[in-house]
């Protein structure tokens, strides 16, 4: 029986859970399964056929899919199992092992036993229903993730006049796609000051190709009976209120909405695994440990990742960890808990907290993202009063996640001092009035 027990189940077969399958195996892990709902593993990638993907791990340009398909192989190479077209259903926390439910359409329904999890389903996109923008429902309204599926999977263009609301990475790339296929993007707009998106991608995405951007405004108004025909936006003001008078209609047959991403956690929530209101994804400590000992967590179903590289990085962690975890057989329970804050202009921290002691072995990798954009910043990181490191930033947008790896002397000063950490962006002293 011990024997169709898996060291590691990985639910979902992306960047995130690829990487951790992977590197649970390289650091000693014999059963290793990935169960993947699609008929690839590769994950989002597979439709991201533009290139800047891999620039910080493998110091070179890579499409979507080439970045995954390195992954796919070398999980291939350390046969890691891969049952693809399997949906997992449901997961039920156990001691000393979890069990995993599962479908295809060869094995049927499955329950399978395995000493860890790790989770790693992605994010799915916000959609129409969760802005509630006023107007008729004709065809033509798409997420830009399924207009980019329909452009670069199944070749289909989803129409010739485009505005796209919202200026999340995935809209930005997909005015470019669109416009290079031959259709007219006529506006973005983004309800917010500040661009969502990379800075790299405005430029390469809209000012490279004179895309209008209108920051600050929004669609008021979506017209057409059976199709779209157009839009109306207008202005916000500072509670992003649509400012009377400055409505414009935009002649268009298709709208495309990149208005954010949700890590997509029913199973997590249904596992009873405790969340983070902010991120939406699982609460985690500096091993991507979920609040169920042997349920890891990675990638986007935790929080939202600007780029996949850092997705890569954050999930080979969270498989060491599952991989240490089963070597220990289950390790001791810390003796405490430091929760990691959100401090002056930090939306969220992953982690959001630390198990104590911390140990020396492994760097603590604190991500977080900032409320708003700020320059000349200095970030710094405090347990209680003491100051555990600081470090200055030309600038930081909501759209870019910020990482700071905590080295061994300030590991141990935390382990020292022992209060809960702060991460906060202060502002230069002359931008305080
Ligand atoms: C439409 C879209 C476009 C993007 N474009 C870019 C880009 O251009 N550049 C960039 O750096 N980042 C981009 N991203 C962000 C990208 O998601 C991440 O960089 C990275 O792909 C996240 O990896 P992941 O493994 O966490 O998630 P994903 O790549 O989304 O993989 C999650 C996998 O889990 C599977 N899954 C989910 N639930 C289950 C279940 N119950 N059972 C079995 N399998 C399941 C899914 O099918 C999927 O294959 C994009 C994201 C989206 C949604």
């Amino acid at each position: 029986m011990s024997n169709n027990v898996y060291d590691l189940i990985v639910v979902g077969g992306g960047p995130a859970g690829l990487a951790a399958a992977i590197s649970a195996k390289q650091n000693g892990l014999e059963k290793v399964l990935i169960l993947e709902r699609d008929n690839r593993a590769g994950g989002i990638l597979l439709q991201c056929i533009h290139n800047g993907f891999g620039l910080h791990y493998f110091g070179e340009e890579l499409t979507g899919p080439e970045y995954a398909m390195r992954f796919v192989k070398q999980a291939q190479e350390l046969n890691v199992e891969i049952k693809t077209s399997t949906m997992v259903l449901s997961l039920e926390k156990g001691s000393p092992n979890h069990k995993v439910c599962a479908i295809n359409s060869s094995d049927g329904l499955m329950i399978l036993e395995t000493k860890t999890v790790a989770l790693a389903m992605g994010c799915r996109e916000r959609t129409r229903g969760a802005l509630v923008i006023p107007g008729t429902r004709p065809a033509g309204i798409f997420t830009a993730g399924s207009a980019q599926r329909f452009v670069n999977i199944d070749g289909f263009l989803p129409g010739k006049k485009v505005v796209i609301l919202g200026s999340g990475d995935i809209g930005l790339i997909m005015a470019r796609r669109l416009t290079l296929e031959g259709a007219e993007v006529k506006l973005v707009c983004e309800i917010m000051n500040y661009s969502a998106g990379l800075a790299r991608n405005m430029t390469q995405c809209l000012y490279n190709f004179n895309i209008p951007l209108k920051l600050s405004t929004t669609i008021i108004q979506i017209h057409g009976k059976e199709r779209v025909t157009g839009v109306t936006v207008a202005k916000v003001d500072g509670r992003r209120k649509p400012i009377p008078g400055t409505e414009e209609y935009i002649e268009c047959d298709t709208v495309l909405l990149s208005v954010g991403l949700i890590p997509e956690n029913e199973i997590s929530i249904q596992a009873g695994i405790q969340m983070d209101s902010i991120t939406s994804g699982p609460s985690v400590n500096q091993l991507m440990e979920t609040s169920v000992p042997g349920i890891f967590a990675c990638g986007n179903s935790v929080h939202v990742h600007d780029l996949v590289d850092y997705v890569t990085e954050e999930s080979l962690l969270a498989g060491k960890c599952a991989a240490d975890y089963v070597k220990s057989n289950s390790r001791e329970a810390p003796s405490e808990k430091l929760s990691v804050t959100p401090g002056n202009r930090v939306r969220y921290t992953v982690p959001q907290h630390l198990d104590f002691p911390l140990s020396k072995e492994n760097e603590v990798m604190l991500m977080f993202r900032a409320t708003d954009v700020y320059k000349n910043v200095t970030v710094t990181v405090y347990s209680g009063s003491e100051l555990i490191m600081q470090t200055k930033k030309r600038i930081v947008r909501p759209g870019e996640m910020q990482t700071l790896n905590l080295k061994e002397n300030q590991i141990n000063k935390i382990n020292q001092v022992k209060q809960p950490i702060t991460v906060s962006i202060e502002l230069p002293e002359d931008a305080i009035d």
